[in-house]
């Protein structure tokens, strides 16, 4: 079966051409993002392989379609980059990996939290210039601190088992509650609660037209002076400029971002030899108690094995026509 991988990166290739080792799968590797001009190279292709920023909308699934793509396979969790509606209608089934694994986010989250607490990241830069002095440096211990998780999920979860480690007290709203979770100590309160009592807010619920900018400018109102925000989960649930005018009130005392809601033309391209053209991204990258990563959270190798198995394992069972495996439906 012959599969347009678009979005494709060395270590995309790798995993996924180490996970297909004698089998029937015809792997194109494509560069460019998806989306509705790009569509074209996926010609003769049965199946398309793409990542969180390629856009698959309707316009770009009729394409596909004509072409005769059947099967959409998605080398991720999250699912808010592919218009279900114009698939079902088009016939085409869609598969995600939805656990490839939770522990590679839930660590990059809380490496961020403590990045940002312990000031790592301007530390490393001041011993490699030779300034030993502290002065600036001043973080605060976790142990005690009050955490909200927003969104117990597969990786909520994993943040909140780790928290707990650490001895905070964790806080956490999702419309399912988790009773293990409460069994072991986390707190279920509604979401303006969670937010007026946490140290450290992090998100974990996924972006939908309900949860989109979830944490705008009156959800930082009700925030305590000095809160940590940490986003790992996609760009669309904080309204960036809302967030802007919070840092530089001094409101929002850290924020440590891995997704950036206008990150597609940004994230997994070196740009280091032009000028940024985001002026909302160029002015978070100044305040010194900002830290981003460009969508680094599920990049273990862990995850990157996973991911390929999955979907590799997905290929095999739709040329078998046999049920697929995490699918996603409208
Ligand atoms: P999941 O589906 O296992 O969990 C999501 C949880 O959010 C569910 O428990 C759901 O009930 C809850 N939820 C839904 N709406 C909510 C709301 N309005 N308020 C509070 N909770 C709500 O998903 P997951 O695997 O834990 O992934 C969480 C997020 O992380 C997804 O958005 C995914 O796209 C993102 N993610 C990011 C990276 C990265 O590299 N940065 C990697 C993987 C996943």
């Amino acid at each position: 079966m012959r599969v347009a991988a678009f979005s494709i990166k060395p270590y995309d290739r790798e995993s996924l051409a180490a996970a297909s080792v004698g089998l029937p799968l015809e792997w194109v590797w494509l560069e460019p993002r998806l989306d509705r001009d790009t569509a074209r190279l996926a010609e003769d292709a049965e199946a398309v392989n793409c990542f969180v920023n390629d856009s698959l909308d309707a316009a770009t699934l009729e394409r596909l379609a004509r072409l005769g793509v059947k099967l959409i396979t998605l080398r991720c969790a999250g699912f808010n980059q592919v218009d279900l509606d114009a698939a079902a209608r088009l016939g085409l089934a869609v598969t995600r990996v939805p656990e490839y694994s939770p522990h590679a986010v839930a660590e990059h989250t809380v490496g961020l939290m403590l990045m940002l607490d312990r000031r790592l990241h301007k530390a490393y830069n001041r011993v490699r210039e030779g300034n030993f002095s502290l002065d600036g440096l001043l973080g605060f211990d976790l142990h005690g601190r009050t955490v909200g998780i927003v969104g117990t999920g597969r990786i909520g979860r994993r943040v909140a088992e780790i928290l707990l480690g650490f001895g905070c007290h964790v806080l956490a709203h999702d419309p399912g509650v988790d009773k293990a979770l409460e069994a072991r100590g986390v707190r279920f309160v509604p979401l303006d609660d969670l937010f007026a009592t946490a140290d450290i807010v992090t998100l974990h619920c996924p972006l939908t037209a309900a949860t989109r900018h979830l944490v705008g400018a009156r959800a930082l109102s009700l925030m305590k002076p000095g809160v940590m925000l940490v986003n790992t989960s996609r760009g669309g649930l904080v309204d960036t400029r809302a967030v802007i005018a919070a840092l530089k009130r001094g409101h929002v005392g850290h924020l440590g971002l891995d997704v950036y809601e206008e990150e597609a033309d940004l994230f997994f391209t070196d740009h280091s030899g032009s000028v940024i053209q985001d002026d909302t991204f160029s002015r978070l990258l100044t305040f010194p108690n900002v830290v981003v990563t460009a969508h680094q959270a599920f990049f273990t190798k862990d995850a990157l094995d996973a991911i390929a198995a999955q979907t590799v394992r997905n290929l095999m069972l739709f040329q078998r026509g046999a049920p697929l495996e995490a699918e996603v439906r409208a």
